[in-house]
């Protein structure tokens, strides 16, 4: 029979089963509306309260400036839209300065700014490693910026970006700062909010939370609208009713994944150093994508020369072993992927990508598998490209 080895953590985690018992009463036991005042709301509240106030707790900020939302992506689009529209009002600002290595989340929600709410987008350029450096931003930052967006780890290439350095440059000239760190907050520490940002999104399924549930935070003081408009919850800047037990689920995993983090990050690192150092020697025409060192520590990306990375993706598969090529949002596109582009890699190149991902459940047996089946496949790949 064949395994069924899952390398795909960076597209989706399980959910921790301590994250499901403390969720559970929520569904039906204690299933208030926050908003009402009776008691059953009240209980439902004091839950939503406490994930905030252990949220803000874990990122090192109050809980004013904890916003609960639906998603990773919900998150970004109310950073990016909700602060550009609010800039341009307050400011007149109308200029949005992006990486371009930015989850879809924050690009095309900058292209859908820049088309349709008439906003001038600019992109910030990134290194080899697809790294955006400080100086960079300071070179580009206008008076007239009314965001500056750059991810926080790269969910395509394991690149983490110098988000503080940007930061401290942003608040010289004033201009909010959004990181997306939906997922750095699975394995860096987080801790240091006010530092890193004026806006980080969260989202809990890459931390072994539920899917369907995020958190922006939002430094207080940083000028910005609502971007989804009715009642007055989440500190009147993301109306509707609170999905409770989700909530509670995030602030629960996020917990668990900061205390937890470090001890994984070890392990995964040690596993990850070995399956890049075999690939990389075992396997002809295959080169590493992303920083070698400033990478998230369970994260794995190359470019294989003459292969196509969706034809790779299916003789994986097939073989047993679940991963990516790159964002799982672009399966199924044959198109190259626009951050290794950015990076300035071949299209041809470009198109020959693989992602694995590792994760709390990943074993060295399981490395040690994929490592003895991978180069065959590659070649078979090849193969069958040429044909
Ligand atoms: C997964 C992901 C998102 C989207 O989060 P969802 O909760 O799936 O909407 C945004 N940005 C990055 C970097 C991601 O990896």
């Amino acid at each position: 029979m064949k395994p069924r080895i899952y390398l795909d953590y960076a597209a989706t985690t399980p959910l921790d089963e301590r994250v499901l018992a403390a969720m559970q009463p929520y569904f039906s036991e204690i299933f208030g509306n926050p908003s009402s005042a009776h008691f059953y709301g009240q209980d439902a509240d004091a839950a939503v309260e406490e994930a905030r106030s252990k949220v803000a707790g874990l990122l090192g900020c109050s809980s004013a400036e904890i916003v609960f939302t639906a998603n990773g992506t919900e998150s970004d689009n109310l950073a990016l839209r909700g602060v550009a529209l609010a800039m341009r009002r307050l400011k007149n600002a109308n200029h949005i300065l992006i990486s371009p290595v930015e989850h879809h989340a924050v690009s095309h929600t900058a292209m859908q700014l820049a088309e349709v709410f008439g906003f001038d987008l600019s992109y910030l350029p990134v290194d080899a490693h697809g790294q955006v450096s400080p100086q960079a931003v300071k070179e580009a930052i206008r008076p007239n910026t009314a965001v500056v967006a750059a991810i926080y780890a790269n969910n395509e290439i394991g690149t983490i970006n110098p988000v503080a350095d940007i930061h401290q440059v942003c608040q010289e000239h004033s201009v909010p700062f959004l990181t997306d760190a939906v997922q750095a907050a699975a394995h860096l520490p987080m801790n240091q909010a006010a530092a890193h940002a004026d806006l980080i999104a969260i989202g809990a399924h890459k931390f072994y939370g539920p899917k369907g549930v995020g958190a922006l935070y939002v430094r207080q003081g940083t000028p910005i609208l609502p971007t989804q408009t009715g009642g007055k919850q989440e500190h009147a800047m993301r109306a509707g009713t609170q999905n409770v037990p989700y909530i509670v689920g995030l602030a629960e995993a996020f917990s668990i994944a900061q205390s937890e983090g470090p001890r994984h990050a070890q392990r995964l690192l040690a596993l990850r150093e070995h399956l890049i150092n075999q690939v990389l020697e075992t396997i002809p025409g295959a080169h590493l994508t992303g920083h070698a060192v400033q990478r998230l520590p369970n994260h794995a990306s190359f470019v294989f020369e003459g292969v196509n990375g969706n034809t790779l993706l299916m003789l994986l598969d097939a073989a047993g072993f679940a991963c990516s090529s790159g964002s799982a949002c672009k399966t199924g596109n044959p198109q190259p992927s626009e951050v290794l582009l950015a990076m300035g890699f071949a299209p041809e190149l470009a198109l020959g990508s693989l992602r694995i991902t590792l994760g709390r459940a990943t074993t060295s047996e399981q490395i040690e598998m994929l490592l003895t089946a991978l180069p065959s496949l590659v070649k078979r790949a090849r193969q069958l490209n040429r044909a």
